[in-house]
């Protein structure tokens, strides 16, 4: 590995502090000084023309999961400078999984791939993905609704104390392994069907080994505030750091409710819980189309739930159902992005409305369509929050940025569909949008939003600081020019910027090019590398 010396740059530390002229010496893929000066030779010397270098971002939300087999470049996400990611998020992680049901908790790109290696234990998750190689730091979280999976199915009831023994069994073999915490995803079945009780008897688990509880909680609409209660009580039952996941008021009628919601979070943290957020900077949602059903008609799995959609009775009562929950405005503020087979694929990036009108039927049964035909497997995006209440949660100082997206690139296997641009931009976006042109925070904010403050979340010890001794992540980016390009209409752009990526010590993105090095490692909580 060669030594570099970055000269020229106004270093951002990650701690919040201000910005100073200096020179970094990278060593054996570690930070070996920080000075004005360094006197030492390199092999290696990058001129940063007076840009700035900060710690590698942190993308505090990921849904990578098992994409890391089908690409392991990530570019969409090295390209915005991020250079570590938390994954298994909302309920779902690449493992635990029981031998006979492999295609449990894979994300939807991954299923049925023949490149994929099979495992069952989160070891054995980690494990397959260190081989495989990974182009950004890797840090892990056991999702409940896999768990859950694994210890009792898809129904929709409580556990039996043998299962409950079971799912705490998977949470123990997860934290042993390295997992950071554990995630809920309390909108999406099986983990919907949790009750409390239960997630505070798992989290009880997961915190004696020190992890962190994430949550896509129950609810983001009106019931928002009762959601963040629910989050505030399982960490101050559990004795765990809780951290909310993507932060947002989704329904118009809730908007404005995040300012009530976080000063929950502030009243929390004044009476001993430990609690924090995350939010991609974007109005629009983004998840599978499947997410609009009932959660009850989810019991049983997916097979049961394309059944009863296709049911006249239930199908029908299930319809109505829906087309109540979209209110005057919900179809058209619901677009495709993702679609399986190459039929509906004149669907993608195209608003339910629009949808309905090219097959001249209601938006509620072209949804049906899409979701029988393409057996669930459809991605949307939805219209869904305001500006204000983006920019009020992003400027809390216990909000990390995460982008809630999985990586993707303009090409190969990770470049179907038309995504939620988050997937492209968000860090960029924060930097260039927020914090430059509307003057939201000062850059060293916006750069501890996603370095310092997320590596303090999860107890990285050793990353999102330029200091002696930490990991060698860094970025070199043009403050005055970062931005991002993807939009809702055109998602698979790259961001402009974001000049120089260093991964553990090795140069990945250069001049705008990815250099071909595969440099993450997957991170186990407790242990150094
Ligand atoms: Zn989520």
């Amino acid at each position: 590995m060669q030594d570099i010396l970055i000269k020229n740059v106004r270093v951002i530390d990650g701690t919040g502090a201000p910005w100073f002229h200096g020179e970094v010496f990278v060593k054996d893929g570690k930070i070996a000084v920080v000075a004005k000066k360094v006197e030492a030779t390199a092999s290696r010397v990058i001129d940063g023309q007076g840009l700035v270098l900060a710690p590698g971002f942190i993308d505090s939300h990921s849904h990578s999961d098992t994409n890391w087999f089908l690409d392991p470049r990530g570019e969409s996400k090295i390209r915005q400078g991020v250079t570590t990611e938390v994954t298994g998020q909302c309920g779902e992680s690449g493992a635990p999984k029981r031998l006979d049901d492999q295609d449990a908790g894979q994300t939807e790109a991954a299923q049925g791939d023949a490149k994929m290696p099979t495992w069952s234990s989160f070891d054995e998750y980690l494990t397959a993905l260190s081989r495989n190689g990974v182009g950004v730091n890797l840090a892990t979280l056991v999702g409940h609704g896999t768990v859950r999976i694994a210890g009792m199915g898809y129904d929709d009831r409580r556990p039996t104390p043998d299962e409950m023994a079971r799912m705490k069994e998977y949470m123990k073999e997860a934290m042993e392994a390295g997992a950071f915490g554990f995630s809920s995803g309390l909108i999406y079945p099986p983990s919907a069907y949790a009750s409390t009780d239960e997630l505070v008897e798992l989290a009880k688990v997961v915190a004696s080994y020190g992890g962190i509880y994430a949550t896509h909680m129950r609810n983001e609409e009106l019931a928002l505030l009762q959601s963040v209660n629910e989050a505030i009580e399982i960490g101050h039952r559990a004795g765990i750091p809780v951290h909310i996941s993507h932060h947002k008021a989704c329904d118009k009628r809730a908007w404005g409710q995040v300012k009530q919601s976080l000063a929950m979070i502030d009243e929390a943290r004044r009476h001993g819980v430990d609690v924090t957020a995350d939010q991609y900077p974007y109005v629009a949602t983004a998840t599978g189309l499947s997410a609009i059903i009932p959660s009850w008609a989810h019991d049983g799995g997916p097979k049961a739930l394309l059944a009863r959609l296709k049911d006249p009775e239930v199908g029908a009562a299930l319809k109505s159902k829906v087309e109540l929950d979209q209110g005057d405005d919900g179809w058209y503020r619901l677009m495709i992005t993702d679609v399986k087979s190459e039929k509906n694929k004149a669907c993608e990036g195209k608003r339910m409305t629009e949808i309905a009108a090219m097959w001249g039927i209601p938006p509620v049964e072209a949804a049906w369509r899409l979701l029988c035909e393409e057996e669930l497997e459809v991605g949307y995006v939805r219209f869904a929050m305001c500006e204000d209440d983006v920019k009020t949660v992003m400027k809390h100082p216990c909000v990390m940025i995460g982008s809630d997206a999985s990586a993707r690139a303009i090409d190969g296997p990770l470049s179907t569909g038309s995504p939620h641009p988050r997937a492209f931009g968000t860090f960029p976006r924060v930097l260039g949008k927020y914090c430059r042109e509307e003057g939201l925070f000062p850059l060293e904010t916006a750069v501890y939003k996603m370095t310092g403050l997320p590596a303090w979340r999860l107890g990285l010890w050793d990353r999102g600081l330029v200091r002696p001794g930490m990991a060698a992540d860094l970025v070199l980016f043009d403050p005055d020019k970062v931005i991002d390009t993807a939009t809702f209409e055109n998602p698979k752009q790259y961001p402009v910027g974001i000049e120089c990526v260093i991964v553990n010590g090795e140069v990945v993105i250069e001049n705008g090019q990815h250099t071909g090095a595969i440099a993450g490692k997957v991170l186990r909580r407790g242990r150094s590398e």
